[in-house]
């Protein structure tokens, strides 16, 4: 894909100024202007194990193809229903979430997206809708690429295939896992299995949460959720900072968790064994 600079398109009627589709009511479809880097450097690549295990001729066949962007959290990169016409695949820090809207009014994560893996162009196929919403849960730098273009590409290499087809079993597993840590686990495990799984993919012991975000997340309460967070900042295992959750003691977050988190892991690295970050 190449990007344009000469004809950047329609500027959204929000404040910020970018130049994309517009954004959401709540302000949240926002790109900065990184967005026009093109191609991502050999340095971006392996902040992304799907892309850093490319065989050079794969390499050599997308990175043309491929733009970066740093997006912000909140950042929709597919809703539900759309047809998945871009992959993402989040570098470094960067992390996004499927999240499913719940009758009701609930929105709530059901797998999340780091260094290891990509969203779009993997279960969907590209040309079929998308059943979930896919967004930004902490800001940074992510890969994009036309989900047609991967698409072909999967078609001509073996490598590539095989890698995105252990992606996908890898992302099952992590979705079966949170829908039986959802309806078994209390608040307090499937929070601090959230922020654990969100420390292993993004390296980073920053997760950039509010409370609030985090209750519509988990489909609970926002007492239930301050409650619960009290407790774990009374016991030193995080602490919490203007929308951030930082966690300050893994082993003893792990302690408070149920074993969903370590369970995941364990299937991530086995199944995709030098991707998966070990930490
Ligand atoms: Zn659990």
């Amino acid at each position: 894909m190449q990007v344009s600079n000469s004809s950047p398109g329609p500027i959204c009627p929000c404040t910020s100024g970018h130049l994309d589709e517009p954004c959401d009511p709540g302000g949240r479809r926002r790109l900065t202007e990184e967005r026009h880097i093109n191609p991502p450097s050999k340095a971006d690549l392996v902040q992304n194990g799907l892309l850093a295990v490319l065989v050079e001729e794969d390499r050599a066949r997308l990175a043309p193809q491929m733009t970066v962007a740093v997006l912000e959290v909140g950042h929709i990169l597919h809703h539900a229903g759309d047809d998945v016409v871009d992959t993402w695949f989040p570098l470094g820090a960067a992390l996004a979430a499927f999240n499913l809207d719940i009758e009701g009014g609930d929105a709530i994560d059901v797998a999340l997206v780091g260094r290891e893996g990509a969203v779009g162009g993997i279960v969907s196929n590209g040309s079929l809708p998308a059943y979930s919403t896919a967004l930004v849960r902490s800001p940074g730098r992510f890969v994009r690429i036309k989900t047609t273009m991967l698409e072909q590409a999967k078609l001509e290499s073996l490598a590539l295939r095989h890698w995105f087809s252990r992606y996908s079993d890898c992302l099952l597993a992590q979705v079966f896992q949170i829908a039986a840590c959802n309806a078994t686990h209390t608040i307090r495990q499937r929070t601090a299995r959230f922020l654990l799984g969100a420390l292993t993919r993004t390296g980073d012991p920053a997760v950039a949460i509010t409370q609030d975000q985090l209750a519509e997340m988990l489909g609970v309460g926002r007492t239930f959720v301050s409650r619960v967070i009290g407790e774990m900042r009374n016991s030193g295992v995080i602490e919490s900072r203007r929308g951030r959750l930082v966690v300050k003691d893994e082993a003893g977050l792990r302690r408070q968790s149920c074993a969903c988190a370590a369970a995941i892991d364990e299937h991530f690295k086995r199944v995709l064994s030098g991707i998966y970050p070990a930490g």
